[in-house]
């Protein structure tokens, strides 16, 4: 979350005085005219709110028909939820490279792609947009899915489409660390009209409570009851309004700290896929070595300076997923999707050195998540704290 303020307060207030909390009612109708507003703006057929990007990753999946037997490439850099939500449809996770971008590497997808491939999932990590393209290409020759996980990238865009409605579903965050938020919360959009119903029919209790459920020609089956109610969809509502200046002042932030940085010699900023798409939330810059990130990590930690080297980022790098790396993928082992019959034989060898080219990406830079409405003094101290760490490297 970035911005927050009376008018959300005010849209909750309403919701709680009319006493219509549940998301199907006649009165306000918040969630159902959020999920037309959040598919106008990506631009998609179709969106539903739901409980947590987690929750939109699943139900994208079950939508999407993958499930055991299933290998689903996943970066080895991104929230563990990416891979997890995998686990949790009962596919085996395959892990891939990550490119210069710290998007993932459509070369090393190519290499992983077998006669299992049911998916793969780009994700927009920081909001950095993904190379769809070539994504979307390689998908359509080898006749896989694509669902985008634009969870840290509510907005964004490659060459002018928002991120998220390029793939065949994408799925977003509205957790409080993203970019628009409500606490927790999420969304999944589709053109796929069979995509739509059976992730509506998932994310519901198996019984579909929309009032156009009648109209759905895909069977029940069972769901997992992670429907939103009214006092998320007035938030949302709100944050969409706020959406797209949240995103012009973080990338104008963002272009002043690389033209004050341009002529640090000791960083190279890294590459975009789609600099114009680029969400502006994150900043990120390389050294030479993975020593001078280390050094570089250390004092800018010892002086408080808010960023971090990715290796550091926890739950981010693939060795730190145990569920995955340890094949723990079930509360009870005949639910293991490693276990199960239908994946013997898929890839789910894994090891912490099993991608050098994300591991030598991943100790050589560093991230900066930015924040609105930095005057351009605050922006002119964090170019010179920079400049002073390398200075001193
Ligand atoms: C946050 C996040 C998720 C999961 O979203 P939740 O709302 O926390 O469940 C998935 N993928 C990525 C890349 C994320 O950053």
């Amino acid at each position: 979350m970035y911005r927050i303020g009376k008018e959300e307060a005010e849209a909750a207030a309403r919701v709680i005085e009319s006493g219509q909390l549940f998301f199907v009612n006649d009165g306000f109708q918040e969630v159902k005219n959020f999920e037309r507003e959040w598919a106008e703006k990506i631009g998609t057929e179709y969106s539903i709110l739901l409980t947590s990007g987690t929750g939109a990753l699943i139900s994208a999946l079950v939508g999407l028909g993958v499930g055991p037997g299933d290998e689903v490439i996943v970066p080895g850099y991104t929230f563990m939820a990416s891979a997890s939500a995998v686990l949790a449809v009962g596919a085996i996770p395959v892990l891939a490279e990550i490119d210069e971008t710290m998007t993932i590497d459509v070369k090393d997808v190519e290499k992983k792609i077998t006669d299992k491939t049911k998916c793969i999932i780009p994700v927009h990590i920081c909001g950095f947009p993904c190379n769809m393209d070539a994504i979307m290409e390689l998908a359509k020759k080898h006749n896989i899915f694509v669902l985008e996980d634009a969870c840290q990238a509510d907005g964004g865009k490659y060459k002018g489409r928002r991120l998220g409605s390029i793939g065949n579903a994408g799925a977003f965050s509205f957790n409080y660390f993203k970019l628009i938020s409500c606490g927790e919360g999420g969304a999944v959009v589709t053109n796929d009209r069979k995509v739509y119903e059976r992730a509506a029919i998932y994310h519901d209790s198996g019984c579909a409570f929309r009032p156009y459920s009648g109209e759905f020609s895909e069977p029940f089956f069972m769901g997992m009851q992670l429907r939103s109610n009214e006092v998320m969809g007035a938030i949302m509502r709100v944050q969409l309004t706020r959406m797209d200046d949240i995103i012009a002042n973080l990338k104008e932030t963002k272009a002043k700290l690389i033209a004050g940085l341009a002529d640090e010699k000791k960083i190279t900023i890294i590459p975009s896929h789609d600099i114009e798409g680029d969400l502006g939330s994150n900043l990120g810059f390389r050294f030479a070595t993975a020593e001078e990130g280390a050094k570089f990590a250390e004092m800018a930690k010892a002086e408080g300076f808010d960023g971090y080297l990715v290796a550091n980022s926890g739950k981010h790098i693939y060795y730190n997923w145990d569920p995955i790396m340890k094949h723990l993928g079930a509360h009870c082992e005949a639910l293991n999707p490693y276990k199960l019959p239908e994946n013997q034989g898929l890839c789910m060898e894994y090891s912490d050195d099993m991608l050098p080219k994300t591991l030598d990406l991943v100790n050589r830079t560093y991230h900066i998540n930015l924040k609105c409405d930095r005057s351009d003094e605050e922006i002119q101290k964090m170019i010179d704290t920079i400049k002073k760490f390398c200075a001193q490297l």
